[in-house]
């Protein structure tokens, strides 16, 4: 027999809730939706701004391809009290260069990965690829392994560009690998950098009216920014252009793109219509992500708190102390509820069109008067818009974004 809950009980829920609430306690009536992540961490060679877990290799057969997927299983099957019975709604397989791994590599991991999870009946999968990796056979086998959307890494069109950036590949591999990719799956991110050293306007508009943009579902445009740790932090390029000049770019791209319907979501994603990414969407939204391989961040929900999970960097290491079945692969680390409201308004104020209010104590389980103070400033400032059922930044905000995120800090 049904079993159904009469109002006074229902009333006494609705009391907890808002007692664990306003003792800004989090409290989580449902889970946020779930992610998966996996990192491949090595490439043919080092990029020189590249700031990622990422490590050239001698050549592509030095890749310890089967140890590292017995490594991944041993991490997946450690992970899975975190997220059990829970559905993933996309799965990320990144790097480094996923692509430099054999097909029947891939395979195997998505295999695991369907026989480990609860995948949700439209996941989307995608993997990362750079030309110069594949061909049509890896990515026709890509498909047959089931991944459903793929993003290329060509950063430019321009041949001197590609050199500076430290890229194996020219214009020419460029357009191929996209075009050999659109001829076998139609969901395709291409990531472009602009900002380049020796870059002026008229170079960022040619690299934005190449014919073959039009044809791409989905760009992720990032601004080149110099990081720590990297070739370029410690020998900077002297002609990189100035901000002015970089935001000039950002409009021109931004209407380029708009002429050829790809319109702009977040501060560095385009889509044409019902392509936008929904792994990334899923990170913008503070949703859940479970990730797996060296150096792979986590952020998974329980009825009363949230975690954050930070795996061993080095790859050698990591293979070795999961290995072991050493449960040390990974710190662990209980978000506090002062830092969760910033974390929430970092991500989702770089969606373009904001985020519904009701979606801050869905997703943080909190209540959003425990940012009443901050949101009070920042519509005073104009940096977002005065809305009762939106959190959305004005124009003036989107501008100077840094500032109307720190508001929240
Ligand atoms: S290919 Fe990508 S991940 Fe690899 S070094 Fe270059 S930028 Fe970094």
């Amino acid at each position: 027999m049904k079993k159904t809950i009469n109002i006074y009980q229902k009333k006494d829920i609705l009391d907890m809730e808002y007692k664990n609430n306003s003792e800004n306690n989090v409290f989580f009536s449902k889970l946020p939706p779930l992610s998966l992540y996996i990192h491949i961490p090595w490439c043919m060679s080092k990029c020189p701004y590249c700031d990622f877990n990422s490590h050239s290799i001698k050549n592509i057969n030095s890749i310890p391809e089967e140890e590292y997927i017995n490594a991944l299983k041993i991490e997946i099957e450690q992970s899975l009290p975190l997220v059990w019975g829970r559905k993933i709604i996309s799965v990320y397989i990144g790097g480094g260069t996923p692509s430099l791994l054999k097909a029947s590599s891939i395979d195997k991991i998505l295999e695991l990965i369907r026989t480990f999870f609860n995948l949700n009946s439209q996941v989307e999968v995608t993997i990362e690829i750079n030309p110069g990796t594949v061909d049509s056979s890896k990515i026709k086998d890509y498909v047959i392994s089931g991944v459903n959307r793929i993003s290329i890494g060509i950063q430019s069109f321009n041949n001197n560009k590609l050199e500076i950036l430290g890229r194996i590949h020219n214009k020419s591999d460029a357009i191929k690998t996209i075009q050999t990719a659109q001829s076998l799956i139609n969901n395709i991110n291409i990531d472009i950098m602009f900002g380049l050293p020796g870059q002026n306007i008229k170079d960022c508009l040619i690299d934005m009216n190449e014919p073959i943009l039009s044809e791409v579902n989905h760009i992720s445009m990032y601004n080149l920014t110099i990081e720590k740790n990297t070739l370029f932090a410690r020998n900077t390029p002297k002609n990189l252009p100035d901000e002015d000049d970089n935001a000039t770019m950002q409009d021109i791209i931004e209407e380029t793109l708009f002429d050829k319907n790809i319109i702009r979501y977040e501060v560095s994603a385009y889509s044409k219509h019902g392509f936008q990414s929904v792994h990334n969407k899923n990170y913008w939204t503070f949703g859940d992500y479970l990730g797996i391989g060296p150096g792979a961040h986590s952020k998974i929900s329980f009825q009363d708190h949230i975690i954050r999970i930070k795996r061993i960097y080095n790859p050698n290491l990591w293979i070795k102390t999961t290995m072991q079945n050493e449960r040390k692969s990974s710190n662990k680390k209980i978000l506090q509820t002062n830092e969760i409201p910033f974390e929430f308004m970092l991500n989702a104020l770089r969606l373009k069109n904001g985020v519904k209010r009701s979606l801050f104590q869905e997703r943080t389980g909190l209540f959003i008067n425990i940012i009443n103070k901050q949101l009070k400033i920042a519509y005073e400032k104009k940096l977002l818009e005065k809305n009762y059922t939106d959190i959305k930044a004005t124009d003036l905000g989107w501008r100077f974004l840094n500032n109307l995120q720190e508001i929240f800090l």
